[in-house]
């Protein structure tokens, strides 16, 4: 049923590349080079965000950009489906997303080129009930094509392909939240619980999520 490791897409020259042969390739990919050259962003971080074997992106975010912008951007590619809490975790320090609720942590009003510096290691957590966790490593600093809070995805993984685990067969086209996925023709007669999209997120299948 789990999927195997998945490879992903340079967004800029179509390649596909493993998650760790993305970063190497990303330094030499001469589309990338070409666009860098040629548009006038901002300094940015090269962030690798990570969930497990199967979902990863390449991203690149304005320094300058704060650490809600990043939470807004994993709520929207990835994660959002009723509007959970959400913390990044760095060190001691926890920056949640609705800091009234929780004294003594900070705010995500801090700005990224205040907190990372490349090499660092941070996790990002969201819903604190069917919690999905992320870890973020950046790479690198570079002068990058976006500015202000944009994020550019570079790279992402392709979507994996879950079997049904009914048949064991079929490639899966829901996912019941309480037994996994299934195929089109199983989940005809699959009555127990809601069926949810599959989608290329780390949180499908969990709490209500539709991608
Ligand atoms: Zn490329
Ligand atoms: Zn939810
Ligand atoms: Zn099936
Ligand atoms: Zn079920």
């Amino acid at each position: 049923m789990t999927p195997r490791v998945t490879k992903g897409k340079c967004t800029y020259c179509n390649k596909i590349f493993s998650k760790s042969g993305m970063w190497k390739h990303l330094e030499t990919c001469k589309e990338r080079k070409k666009i860098l050259e040629k548009k006038k962003g901002e300094k940015c971080f090269h962030i690798l965000v990570d969930c497990g074997k199967i979902y990863w992106l390449h991203i690149g975010i304005p320094v300058t950009a704060k650490l809600k912008d990043l939470d807004n951007f994993l709520r929207d590619i990835w994660l959002e489906c009723c509007g959970h809490l959400s913390a990044f975790r760095l060190g001691k320090n926890s920056y949640v997303s609705y800091p009234d609720d929780y004294t003594g942590y900070k705010d995500m009003e801090i700005k990224l080129s205040d907190l990372l510096t490349p090499g660092m290691v941070f996790t990002h957590e969201y819903d604190f009930g069917s919690t999905t966790e992320l870890k973020l490593k950046v790479l690198s600093e570079y002068k990058g094509e976006v500015k202000g809070k944009s994020v550019k995805v570079m790279a992402r993984n392709d979507p994996p392909e879950m079997i049904c685990y009914q048949c064991d067969k079929k490639i899966a086209a829901v996912i019941c939240s309480s037994c996994g996925p299934i195929c089109e023709g199983c989940s005809k007669e699959h009555a127990c619980g809601i069926l949810l999209p599959v989608v290329n997120s780390p949180r499908t299948g969990i709490c209500g999520y539709g991608g």
